[in-house]
């Protein structure tokens, strides 16, 4: 039942962090460019390079200091431009007019640009990169080694492909975390992390037809913390929360998996034990009282308990019914002093 809680800028630095490795990827890719564009005579766009290199080796700074929408931005125009000056002065035949696919894709990254601007951009790099083939006349360059151009343009497509592979594929698993997260806080109460009632209702209901079909008891039990209001009266609202947290967390040790925990509201709590006979729940409930009576706080004298009410949930009994039969029994509790149980008087009937 215990979830982990993600700060929402977690994701984001999870995203810094990939977005670095990316990016020393590419200023080594560009370092190795410097050398090959050298190697085939083409001293222009060496220095083109020597400037990209330089560019990450920012971007990389920026992307430290947590400037990661700047860092993006300056990595798509990057990449933008060098494909551009690449391809007008060598021509389209070694394929570096792919590197505009990982600039729009970079750009969309870029969550704090809005989807219109973000789609506009990638949509004009894109277009630039299907024109790339219509308005490029080839290279005015002589190039040494012009026989290898299919085996660049193979590398090339490679070498941009695998990041952005490896950028979306990161993404996708970041966006399922994310849901996955999103599902379990809509499901628990934030402070016990118990199922809160919302959620819990369909739970129930399911766990209820399951018993009812597979002819198992169910039973339900309305939970209480005494005199709480006193706790948070004399020691404080943040004690009073930490006293239903600790409550909580007992709760948590002794249900099964397939028991059903719930925040009902302040310090009251719903408990339903699917498959558990009246004297089994009785049994539970007893071990659970005993466990918050023996609880020790910061503040010596502070000493917690609870009372509880007991209903099996009969398979023709409304949950509506049931519950108010734990209601009874739980103020049946209350009146007998507290920290005690009472099983409702209903649970008898068969
Ligand atoms: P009884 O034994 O009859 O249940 O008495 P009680 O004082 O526990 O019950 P009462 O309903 O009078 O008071 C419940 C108090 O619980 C009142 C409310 O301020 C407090 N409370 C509800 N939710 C929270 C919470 O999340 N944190 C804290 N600290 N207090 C809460
Ligand atoms: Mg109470
Ligand atoms: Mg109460």
């Amino acid at each position: 039942m215990d979830h982990p809680h993600k700060k929402p800028n977690e994701v984001e630095q999870l995203k810094s962090q990939l977005l670095l490795k990316v990016a020393w990827y590419c200023l080594f890719l560009h370092a190795m460019l410097i050398l090959v564009f050298l190697f085939v005579e083409v001293e222009l766009l060496a220095l083109f390079n020597i400037f990209s290199v330089a560019t990450w080796w920012f971007g990389i700074k920026l992307l430290r200091k947590d400037y990661l929408s700047l860092a993006l931005r300056i990595f798509s125009l990057e990449v933008t431009a060098h494909s551009i000056v690449v391809c007008l002065l060598i021509g389209t035949d070694y394929g570096f007019q792919f590197y505009l696919w990982a600039a729009s894709c970079l750009l969309l990254l870029d969550i704090q640009l809005k989807l219109k601007q973000a789609v506009s951009w990638c949509t004009a790099i894109i277009i630039m990169f299907a024109y790339t083939y219509i308005g490029f006349i080839p290279s005015p360059y002589q190039i040494a080694y012009h026989e290898y151009a299919p085996y660049i343009h193979f590398l090339n497509v490679v070498v941009c492909g695998i990041p952005m592979i490896y950028t979306i594929g990161l993404i996708r698993e970041i966006t399922i975390n994310q849901r996955k997260e999103l599902e379990i806080l809509a499901a628990h109460d934030s402070l016990t992390h118990l199922f809160n009632r919302r959620y819990a209702l369909g739970l129930i209901h399911r766990a209820q037809q399951s018993c009812v079909s597979q002819k198992t008891p169910i039973c339900v039990v309305m939970a209480d913390i005494d005199h709480f209001k006193r706790v948070n009266d004399r020691y404080g609202h943040e004690l009073g929360d930490e006293v239903i947290f600790r409550v909580s967390g007992q709760l948590k040790r002794h249900l099964n998996d397939a028991d059903i925990g719930v925040r009902w509201g302040g310090e009251e709590f719903l408990l339903v034990l699917p498959n558990c006979s009246l004297i089994e729940t009785q049994q539970r409930i007893e071990n659970i009282r005993q466990a918050v009576e023996a609880m020790s706080f910061q503040a010596d004298d502070l000493c917690v308990t609870m009372s509880f009410g007991i209903a099996l949930w009969h398979p023709t009994q409304s949950f509506e019914s049931v519950l108010k039969y734990a209601d009874v029994a739980l103020y049946n509790s209350k009146h007998k002093g507290r920290n005690t149980l009472t099983i409702a008087p209903e649970s008898a009937l068969t």
